[in-house]
C-alpha cells in the first residue's frame, strides 16, 4: 500500500506534537503555517514544510487543521487563497481546533455544496498527549468521514468518541475544558485550605487522588506543573478564557441557570487583569486564595 498522505495547517504547540506522532506512525506530512519558528521546528522533524495552503492542497487530500480559534478556521476554510478554493475533490477537513460548534456546522454546510468534508475532532491531552499519541478526540459528523479517518484519528490517540453530528465534538469539547477551568479553581482551592489546616500539599494530593475527589487536574496538573512551579504546559491563558468564554455563550444559547459556571467563567475573565495571555493555563491557580497555595 502506498504511503498515506496528511497536511497540517497550524504548527503550534498541539499541531507539532500531532506532526511527530504522524510521522512516528509512517505517515508523509505536509504543513504549513504562518510562522516562522514553527515553520523551522516542524521541518526539523521531516514535515515537508510548504508556503501556502494552495501548496499544501496540491498534495494531499485530508487535512488537520491545529488552529487557535473559530476566526482562524474560517479564514483558512473561506479565504480566498483557502481550503474551500484550493482542495483537491472530496478532501476532507479534520478540524482539531477548539472551534465554536455554530460556526463549525455553517462551515461543514458550505464544505459540502462543493464535495468536501469536515469533521470536528477537538483534542484533550495537551502538547505531551499529541506528541505522544494519546489524545481524546471528541468527534462530531458524518459516520462514513469518521470512517476515513480513522487510520489518522488512531494514531494520534487513545480514545476516540463520536458525538453525533458537525459541531458536537465542538460543544462536548468546550463542556470538557469548562469542568477543566472548575477543576483548576476547585483543587486550587482545597489545597490552600489543608495548608491553613496544617497539611502538607503533596500528601493531601496523594490521599485526594485515592479518593473521590480526585480529578485529572489533581492527578496530573498539580505534580506535573503546579506544585513544582513549572508552570510550562504548553497550554495558555489566552486559549483556556477564549474556551471559557464560549462554555458560557454556549449555555447561554440553551437558557439553562448554571450558577456555578458562571462563578468560574467570572473568575478565569477577571485574570486578564494579572495574567498574561502567554502564560500557562495552570497560572489560574494563582489568583485562588492568593499567598496560601503555593
Ligand atoms: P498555538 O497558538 O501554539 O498554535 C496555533 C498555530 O496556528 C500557530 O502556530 C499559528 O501561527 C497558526 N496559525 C494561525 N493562523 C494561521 C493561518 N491562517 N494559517 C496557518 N497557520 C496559522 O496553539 P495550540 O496550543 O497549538 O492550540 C491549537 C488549538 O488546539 C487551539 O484551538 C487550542 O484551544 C486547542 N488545544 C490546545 C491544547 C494545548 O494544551 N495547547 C490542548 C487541547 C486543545
Amino acid at each position: 500500500m502506498s504511503q498515506q498522505t496528511i497536511g497540517v495547517i497550524g504548527l503550534g504547540n498541539m499541531g507539532n506534537g500531532m506532526c511527530q506522532t504522524l510521522l512516528r506512525n509512517g505517515f508523509k506530512v505536509y504543513g504549513t503555517d504562518l510562522g516562522l519558528a514553527q515553520q523551522a521546528s516542524a521541518r526539523a522533524l521531516g514535515v515537508a514544510v510548504v508556503e501556502s495552503i494552495a501548496a499544501l492542497c496540491e498534495q494531499v487530500d485530508v487535512i488537520l487543521l491545529s488552529l487557535p480559534a473559530a476566526k482562524h478556521v474560517q479564514e483558512v476554510l473561506l479565504g480566498e487563497q483557502g481550503v474551500l478554493n484550493c482542495a483537491q475533490a472530496h478532501t476532507l477537513v479534520i478540524d482539531t481546533s477548539t472551534s465554536e460548534p455554530d460556526v463549525t456546522r455553517s462551515l461543514a454546510k458550505s464544505l459540502a455544496e462543493r464535495g468536501l468534508a469536515l469533521l470536528d475532532a477537538p483534542v484533550s491531552g495537551g502538547p505531551a498527549g499529541a506528541a505522544g499519541g494519546t489524545m481524546v478526540m471528541l468527534v462530531g459528523g458524518v459516520e462514513a468521514d469518521l470512517v476515513r479517518a480513522q487510520p489518522f484519528l488512531d494514531a494520534l490517540s487513545s480514545k476516540v468518541v463520536h458525538l453525533g453530528p458537525s459541531g458536537n465534538g465542538h460543544a462536548a469539547k468546550l463542556i470538557n475544558n469548562l469542568l477543566c477551568a472548575a477543576h483548576l479553581v476547585s483543587t486550587a482551592e482545597a489545597v490552600a485550605l489543608g495548608r491553613k489546616a496544617g497539611l502538607d500539599p503533596a500528601a493531601l494530593l496523594d490521599g485526594l487522588n485515592a479518593g473521590s475527589g480526585r480529578s485529572a487536574i489533581s492527578e496530573v496538573n498539580f505534580p506535573r506543573w503546579i506544585l513544582n512551579e513549572g508552570f510550562d504546559s504548553g497550554f495558555t491563558m489566552q486559549l483556556m478564557r477564549k474556551d471559557l468564554r464560549l462554555a458560557l455563550e454556549l449555555i447561554e444559547q440553551t437558557g439553562l441557570q448554571l450558577p456555578l459556571a458562571q462563578l468560574v467563567g467570572a473568575q478565569w475573565a477577571a485574570s486578564e487583569a494579572t495574567l498574561a495571555d502567554q502564560d500557562d493555563f495552570n497560572c489560574i491557580v494563582k489568583t485562588v486564595a492568593t499567598g496560601d497555595l503555593l
